[in-house]
């Protein structure tokens, strides 16, 4: 069987650290679902279109064009990973703070389906500090996020905060 695995999150919007974690994914999978939470309760920026079609662009801009599907999702993670056959979930560590949260969402999805394993993946350096909320603050004052995100999602951004 292939070995598929699926990158789960709320993406709002994608950054250039997803992308990275995205990139390390396919060199050890060589199958990854990228899935769009609908996480309504967060309260995106984006609409979870806005956020699929941010993803799919990005994803031409850096190049890993094809080599990923993106898909949405509104139910239960493991949920999302049955059907769509996933053996792992995929999730970024970036600093020490994010296991605390990370390790506690992997004991409870492995109890919910023991067949599924979380694979955390570090992004490079570059990105350690990256976060979708940053983004979001930064571009909101006006700010330069063209280190952070790809060109699309600049634009979307400078579109969404009336710039
Ligand atoms: P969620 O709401 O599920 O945490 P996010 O979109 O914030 O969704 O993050 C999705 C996944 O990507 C999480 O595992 C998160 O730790 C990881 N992630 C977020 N930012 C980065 C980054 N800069 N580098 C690597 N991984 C990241």
């Amino acid at each position: 069987m292939i070995k598929r695995a699926i990158y789960p999150g709320t993406f709002d919007p994608v950054t250039l650290g997803h992308l990275d974690i995205v990139k390390r994914g396919l060199e050890l999978f060589p199958e990854l679902i990228v899935g769009i939470a609908e996480n309504p309760k967060k309260k995106p920026l984006f609409t979870v279109e806005e956020r699929r079609e941010m993803f799919i662009e990005s994803l031409k801009e850096v190049g890993l064009n094809g080599k990923v599907e993106v898909k949405t999702f509104n139910s239960l993670l493991v949920e999302f990973a049955k059907r769509e056959r996933a053996v792992a979930i995929l999730r970024g560590i970036r600093i020490v703070s994010d296991m605390d949260h990370e390790f506690t969402m992997a004991s409870l999805n492995r109890k919910l389906y023991p067949e599924i394993e979380t694979v955390f993946l570090m992004p490079s350096d570059d990105y350690a500090y990256l976060s979708s909320s940053a983004v979001r603050e930064i571009a909101f004052y006006g700010g330069d996020v063209s280190q952070f995100v790809t060109p699309f999602v600049e634009k979307k951004l400078k579109e969404k905060f009336g710039r």
